[in-house]
């Protein structure tokens, strides 16, 4: 049967975190998204709401139990905080271990429906024993893991597209040869020291669409065809985009939808089901970035459902 609505999942605390006045996350940026995609295509997405937070088990099979317990419990040092980039609260907790619940749930999802979509995630700069630049619990390699644990997928593509490198990924799953790390960043970019990906493109800065296009397409292909995932995990970070405060690439909002529905694109031409999640994207002005984060939608639809 034909997907006839494309499955997203939401929960409203993803944009629900008090932060200090011009904290630059722009964390309204999911509920704009999620209202968005509800206007803009109605009937053809369904919106799934977060079941359950991750569980304490589930993120000791790729964290440390001393900085899961430490987090949950307020215990981690300044420093350790500062380097997350949130201050610590409850409301904190809860939206982490919602959001990471938020792309298990979208996973499996994507196991029914060989597509489905979390309206957040992408906390790549999670490693095992601390977090980092906005990510604290790596919901990717979580996911990954979590998929094969289940027999519900035994070789695990995670494709990384946002602009920063994937580096937690890299060293959560560098001892799983089941989970292959793709990473496709700006390499003079955060974070300053790269880990070691199963692959890893490091792009110049001020890279235009069609070079970034060819380079996605041709290293995706190689991967797709090298290592054989039968399931894959895309991190569709826009902070690639041109006019983002973070990104140092020139990708313009078409290239980004072209960029989707060339990875969405192999994934059904293979018959491998497939989960995005939305990763980075920082422009201060909301609502331009919602459109640019509505690509990955848009380009679902247009792949998927007809
Ligand atoms: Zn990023």
């Amino acid at each position: 049967m034909p997907l006839t609505s494309l499955p997203l999942v939401f929960h409203p605390i993803y944009s629900q975190l008090d932060l200090p006045k011009n904290h630059r996350f722009p964390i309204q940026k999911y509920l704009s998204l999620k209202t968005a995609a509800i206007n803009k295509f109605s009937s053809k997405v369904s919106v799934n709401l977060v079941k359950a937070p991750i569980t304490r088990a589930k993120l000791l099979q790729i964290h440390n139990a001393k900085y899961v317990d430490d987090f949950i419990h307020n215990q981690l040092s300044t420093k350790e905080m500062k380097r997350i980039g949130f201050p610590w609260s409850e409301q904190f907790v809860q939206r982490t271990l919602t959001a990471v619940g938020g792309t298990l749930q979208a996973a499996q999802l994507a196991t029914e429906h060989d597509i489905a979509i979390n309206l957040t995630g992408g906390y790549h700069h999670a490693h095992p024993d601390f977090g980092s630049g906005f990510c604290v619990f790596n919901d990717l390699s979580i996911a990954a893991h979590t998929l094969i644990e289940q027999g519900k997928a035994n070789r695990v593509l995670i494709f990384d597209c946002d602009v920063h490198q994937g580096d937690g990924t890299a060293t959560c799953v560098e001892d799983n040869p089941n989970i292959f790390s793709l990473s496709i960043h700006c390499e003079k970019n955060f974070p300053a020291r790269k880990q070691q990906s199963d692959w890893d493109i490091g792009l110049e800065k001020h890279i235009e669409d069609e070079a970034y296009l060819a380079q996605v397409k041709d290293v995706l292909t190689t991967a797709f065809y090298s290592f054989k995932p039968d399931f894959i995990i895309y991190d569709a970070g826009v902070d690639i985009h041109e006019d983002d405060d973070l990104g140092l690439l020139n990708i313009t909002t078409q290239g980004i939808y072209q960029r989707d529905c060339l990875v969405f694109d192999l994934a059904k031409q293979n018959h491998i089901p497939i989960v995005a999640v939305i990763g980075g994207g920082y422009q201060r002005d909301i609502n331009a970035l919602t459109a640019v984060h509505l690509q990955l939608i848009n380009a679902a639809i247009a792949t998927f459902i007809r």
